[in-house]
Parts: C-alpha cells; structure tokens; sequence
C-alpha cells in the first residue's frame, strides 16, 4: 500500500483561503470585464480602422475571458478536491504531489513526473519521445 501524505488542517485551510480569494477576484474581474463589453456594445464609430483596433481589443478580451474561464474550472475543480479529501494527489499516479509544487500551483493535478510526461503525450511528435523516456525512467528504478 502506498504511503499517502497528509495536508495538516492548517495548511489544507490556507489553500483553501488562497482559492476562494483567487476565485472571488477572477469573478468579479470578469464580471466589470463583461460590464465593460455591454457598455462599449452600440457605441461603435463607423470608421473602419477604429473598428479594426476595436475587434482585436474584443478578441484579446475574449481570449482574457476564456482563460480566466479555465482558470475558474481549475479553482473549482480544486475547491472540489479539498472538500472531498482528495487534494493534492497525483491525478495519474495518485502519489502526494508535494507542498513546494502545490504552493507554486496549488491548482495542480498531477506530480511533475506525470504533468510532463502528459504534456509530452498531448503533443503527437513527441508521443515516441515520450514512450523512450519512460522506458528510460523504468529501466533507471
Ligand atoms: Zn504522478
């Protein structure tokens, strides 16, 4: 049986802390961001070179939004995780993840093993790299 590796109530509370100011910010930052997009909506110069300058302003915003969409998922989705004890466990492997790799992404869902070896396999040209890598850290253990 695998060891697993408690978060202390204190620590689990201040991550806790941490996610629920992080998603309270980003809510209401896309909040004024949608306020903001309905006050500009209708107001458009005809001129074509401002509305050229306007759009991509819209589509960065839209891209803004969408990230910070992401983001709100991830908070939520590790918000979900504390409550059901299950937080800070590796996804892929179900290890501890790690207070440091936590505290820099406390949203993290995988150890840095795995999160590599799945940000290898999500791009297909380095699938093979990443069957020989791991067959080079199997054979290493
Ligand atoms: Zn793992």
């Amino acid at each position: 049986m695998k060891l697993r590796t408690r978060l202390d109530h204190r620590t689990t509370m201040e991550i806790q802390r941490f996610l629920r100011a992080r998603q309270a910010e980003l809510t209401e930052s896309m909040r004024s961001a949608v306020t903001r997009r309905c006050a500009t909506e209708g107001s458009r110069p005809a001129d074509s070179a401002v509305w050229a300058a306007e759009t991509l302003e819209d589509e960065i915003q839209v891209a803004l939004i969408e990230r910070q969409t992401r983001v709100l998922a991830q908070i939520e989705a590790a918000l979900e995780r504390l409550d059901l004890r299950a937080y800070g466990y590796c996804d892929d492997c179900t290890e501890f993840i790690g207070l440091p790799r936590l505290r820099a992404l406390p949203f993290a869902k995988r150890c840095r093993d795995c999160q590599s070896r799945a940000e290898l396999c999500a791009r297909p040209e380095m699938e093979a790299l990443a069957v020989v890598s791991g067959l080079r850290m199997r054979r290493e253990l």
